[in-house]
């Protein structure tokens, strides 16, 4: 069981990855990321995800840069960008996004999105900086199983982690199963579904049977569900909040309630059909 913040997921590399991390999409660069980056490492969080595409890695590696924490106790993801992809682009992104965040490697480096005919190329490019002990750690994010299937076959190092939509309206059973077969971690984005997901009423139900908000109760359900998540927000009282998640247990009941809310429904684009 999960017990608390620097509680970490191994990868399939032995690398190990804080179960509770904090997402930064759609924070601006400068104060607004670097603020909200502060208290999150004031709250304890470790693990901080960003991607190239967020614009604002700069802001992060500066605020990670003035916390004084070293840099062997965080965890740092970012991801290449579509446009990005391919061999050789790929190693000229990789080398940008660590510019930007002022370190001389990542955690983990993902491939953003599986981008057709292009997604294995840049897979190279990461098995490279990986070999290069440049990123401790390399992955996927948006892959459906036909995606990694398509990987797999066509090469030597299985991803450590596979980050994709994950909450209580899209629980992807199939693709979960399979990446634990193939000892691939599952990380949740938007685990919160933006916020929308806090206010469905057996959501709600529960947060007032175990007096925890409704965010806490969906972050608790991923912990118990053994996925890596990355709550988002901007404001200290909620990045707190969302980090008080190991003081309660949800039943399997209670686990179950969610698990039945499943709907297929996705904030976000499919990965079969994106257009960016
Ligand atoms: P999220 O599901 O984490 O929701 C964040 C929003 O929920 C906040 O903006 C706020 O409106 C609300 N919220 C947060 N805490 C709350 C609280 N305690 N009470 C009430 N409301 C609260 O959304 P997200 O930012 O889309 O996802 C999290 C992270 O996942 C991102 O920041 C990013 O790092 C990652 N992500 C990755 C991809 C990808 O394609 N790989 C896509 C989207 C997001």
């Amino acid at each position: 069981m999960i017990q608390n913040m620097n509680d970490a997921a191994e990868l399939n590399n032995g690398v190990k990855m804080p179960w509770l991390g904090f997402g930064v999409y759609q924070m601006r660069d400068g104060a607004e990321v670097g603020e909200s980056v502060a208290a999150a490492l004031k709250t304890g969080y470790r693990s901080i995800d960003t991607a190239a595409a967020y614009n604002n890695e700069r802001g992060v590696g500066r605020a990670l840069a003035e916390s004084g924490i070293s840099r062997n106790e965080i965890f740092l993801t970012t991801k290449v960008w579509n446009s990005d992809q391919g061999y050789e682009s790929a190693l000229r992104a990789f080398d940008g996004s660590l510019e930007r965040l002022g370190t001389d490697y990542v955690d983990l480096y993902l491939i953003h999105w599986p981008v057709k005919g292009r997604f294995v190329q840049t897979w190279r490019a990461l098995e490279r900086v990986y070999a290069e002990k440049r990123a401790r750690a390399i992955g996927v994010s948006n892959f459906h199983i036909h995606h990694l299937e398509e990987l797999l076959s066509e090469s030597k190092i299985v991803p450590a982690v596979n980050q994709v939509e994950f909450h209580p309206f899209l629980l992807q059973s199939d693709l979960r199963a399979f990446c634990r077969d193939k000892g691939i971690q599952y990380e949740a984005w938007s685990p919160l579904m933006q916020g929308t997901v806090l206010r469905e009423k057996t959501v709600r139900r529960l947060a007032k049977k175990h007096g925890k908000s409704a965010a806490q109760i969906i972050i608790r359900w991923d912990l118990q569900h053994e996925v890596v998540t990355i709550p988002k927000s901007v404001h200290p009282e909620r990045i707190e909040e969302n980090s008080l998640v190991f003081d309660f247990e949800l039943s399997n009941e209670d686990m179950a309630l969610l698990d039945g809310l499943d709907a297929g429904k996705r904030i976000g684009p499919d990965p079969d059909n994106f257009n960016f």
